[in-house]
């Protein structure tokens, strides 16, 4: 999975040293309610968009304000917004949901 931070995947923390695998790959966080939150969320976005793996997550935004977000699985992307209190999740909307337009190429013109 692709992420915008290279510190903990949540928050993007450098500090502590807690690893889990979420989506069957071993990730770094700064503690482990950024691990819940992170999986949690992770959950709601296959769960809402029926997606068995998802390719790219990019956050922005903070504990208080709340992480405006973006993922995507194939051809599919949706733009989300969560909030967690304590690694749960307690809003999570769907701000829109589509496809890249970049269909697959014709291979005809090959
Ligand atoms: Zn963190």
């Amino acid at each position: 999975m692709k992420r915008n931070y290279e510190g903990c995947a949540l928050c993007d923390a450098t500090w502590g040293d807690y690893w889990r695998v979420v989506d069957g790959e071993n990730m770094f966080f700064c503690c482990s309610i950024c691990a819940d939150a992170f999986e949690n969320m992770v959950n709601e976005v296959k769960k809402v968009t029926g997606w068995d793996r998802i390719d790219e997550i990019k956050i922005e935004g903070n504990y208080y304000a709340g992480r405006d977000c973006f993922a995507s699985s194939g051809n599919e992307y949706v733009n989300y917004f969560f909030r967690h209190e304590d690694g749960r999740i307690t809003e999570f909307k769907i701000k829109e949901q589509g496809q890249f337009r970049n269909q697959p190429k014709d291979p005809r013109n090959r």
